[in-house]
């Protein structure tokens, strides 16, 4: 088992995999069940990333804030 780092909420967690973008079980059923609902042919009009949030202008980070603000 490896002790990693969820890339997206910090918390540590165990793998049975040395994921090189760890994400936690909470995340990434978050982001699965996000997946299904990506338009990848739209980009995101906040941070320019391709791939929206169906209906939505945001990528997942934007909507969600996964990424800190500076
Ligand atoms: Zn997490
Ligand atoms: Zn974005």
């Amino acid at each position: 088992m490896y002790s990693l780092k969820c890339t997206q909420c910090g918390e540590g967690f165990l793998s049975s995999y040395n994921l090189e973008a760890p994400i936690c079980g909470k995340c990434l059923q978050k982001a699965k069940s996000l997946d299904s609902t990506i338009e990848h042919d739209k980009a995101c009009e906040n941070c320019g990333n391709p791939g929206v949030i169906y209906g939505k202008t945001l990528c997942h980070s934007c909507y969600f804030g996964f990424k800190k603000k500076e």
